[in-house]
């Protein structure tokens, strides 16, 4: 009778209700012949972006290091260090004694507020050095003079190691008249203005690089350095013979990919959703660094936040009310996704969570919605994450006409280290799409900083044996 009816009406909403959420996951769904066409990409992205020719039509930059020695136990003395550019600001004293392969650190983290990062290039150098005085004062080392490692996580064209030309800005940076100069003298200049301190010799460096080089000091197997946090990169050993735009051809170099830019010339075109372009288009830098807003933790929440507004509008969660908070820029940090997905959480905890974004209209079905939203969000930059590792290390073991690689990646970043799924699908995908490689992850702690330290402390000790 009519009962029976109504309970036929109820179970083909919700049928269409769950056929409407597949629809739209799906989206974000990458199969294993998509991925594999994403190494591919990647792979030749790389060769081209290695290429005198080909490298103006390259996404990824492929972008020499002069980072090509490691240490070896002679280098001796302090060392300062800047890291800038991931989820903290720090300033670091490094000492490096001869013969120790354990290095003394001390650090102070300090704030870039809002209007500084926004603001002029001058005031951006200028408060840098203001946190490095802070730093020496609070060491007792007022007015020192040392050499500086300057780990800047952003694309820089180096034709050596103390000096580094500001490609562009990524990750929310925007401070003015910085793109197209070098922070080696940016920086300087703002030291000399202050008149207090000198630095005798600065470094700069990426951060993969730094990390690659921290843990390079421990496992001489450690060729790559790997970032996922609020951005993400890659760099490795490249041999000399294939970096055109260096003329040596012997040895290797550090080569940093800044694969963050790959899909900047439409190459992910295909795979982009409606949520990716929604991100982009809403971003400091729309059209640019395509591959890091599918991967990296400052964009992850944000995905996650544009599904669940096209969910709310379609009436399948929040009770179809599309809240004020629920259209607010970055409410889902990376430490609430690693949260919400992590499996010894119940559906109440999640609840507590919405509740604690703000979100309170939530009910039980849509704490295991929110969770699968983030589930698949995640998965798939885990996924484009171990896919572009794939093409990095096969690179390596094709130049060295290999059967079998065997390979360390140093890596460091909020996200691959906080998140409870991540590391875990990111190597699954690398196995299955480089099966010839056999990669070991080293996480790094506080690696950028004191691979920067090194870095100077090994440029330093050969500078001065070309002194004598
Ligand atoms: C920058 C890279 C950096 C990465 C990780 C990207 O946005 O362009 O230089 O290595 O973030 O911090
Ligand atoms: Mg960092």
């Amino acid at each position: 009778g009519k009962g029976a009816a109504m309970v036929t009406a109820v179970a083909l909403r919700l049928a269409a209700q769950i056929a409407e959420r597949k629809h739209i996951l799906d989206t974000l769904r990458l199969n294993r012949e998509q991925l594999m066409q994403v190494k591919n990409l990647i792979s030749e992205d790389m060769v081209r972006g290695l290429s005198k020719q080909g490298r103006n039509r390259a996404s990824i930059k492929m972008l020499p290091t002069f980072v090509g020695s490691t240490p070896d136990g002679s280098e001796h003395g302090d060392f300062l260090a800047l890291d800038l550019g991931g989820s903290s600001f720090r300033v670091l004293l490094v000492r490096v004694r001869c013969g120790k392969t354990h290095v003394e650190m001390h650090h102070k983290n300090y704030s870039i507020p809002q209007e500084i990062m926004q603001g002029t290039g001058k005031e951006l150098f200028s408060h840098i050095v203001d946190c490095i005085a802070n730093f020496l004062e609070s060491m007792g080392m007022r007015g020192a003079s040392l050499p500086l490692g300057f780990t800047f996580s952003f694309p820089c064209h180096q034709s050596k190691l103390d000096e580094g030309i500001l490609l562009k800005w990524t990750k929310g940076f925007k401070a003015s008249d910085c793109e197209g100069h070098d922070v080696v003298t940016l920086l300087k200049d703002a030291v000399r203005c202050r008149g207090e301190f000198d630095l005798s010799f600065v470094a700069v460096v990426n951060d993969t690089v730094g990390t690659m080089m921290t843990c390079g000091y421990e496992d001489p197997q450690c060729e790559v350095g790997l970032i996922v946090g609020t951005g993400t990169n890659t760099c490795y050993m490249e041999e000399m013979r294939n970096i055109e735009m260096v003329a040596d051809d012997d040895g290797r170099m550090c080569v940093n990919l800044e694969w963050g830019a790959f899909g900047e010339n439409g190459e992910l075109d295909d795979f982009l959703t409606t949520f990716d372009r929604s991100v982009d288009a809403s971003s400091s830098n729309p059209g640019k660094q395509r591959y890091e807003k599918m991967i990296s933790g400052m964009y992850l929440g944000e995905i996650v936040r544009h599904v669940l507004m096209e969910f709310t509008a379609r009436g399948l969660l929040f009770r179809g009310k599309v809240s004020e908070r629920l259209k607010t820029w970055g409410i889902f940090e990376t430490k609430f996704l690693s949260q919400i997905e992590s499996d010894r959480l119940a559906m109440r905890q999640i609840r507590c969570i919405l509740q604690h974004l703000g979100l309170t209209s939530s009910t039980c079905d849509d704490s295991v919605l929110v969770k699968e939203v983030c589930g698949v969000v995640s998965r798939r930059a885990a996924q484009l994450c171990g896919a572009g590792l794939a093409a990095v290390v096969d690179k390596i073991r094709q130049n060295r006409n290999l059967q079998q690689l065997t390979v360390t990646v140093g890596v460091d970043g909020t996200l691959y280290k906080m998140h409870p799924h991540f590391a875990g699908v990111m190597q699954e995908t690398l196995q299955d799409l480089a099966p010839q490689c056999k990669v070991t992850f080293h996480k790094s702690e506080d690696g950028s900083g004191k691979g920067a330290a090194l870095i100077t402390a090994v440029a330093c000790r050969i500078r001065s044996n070309a002194l004598i």
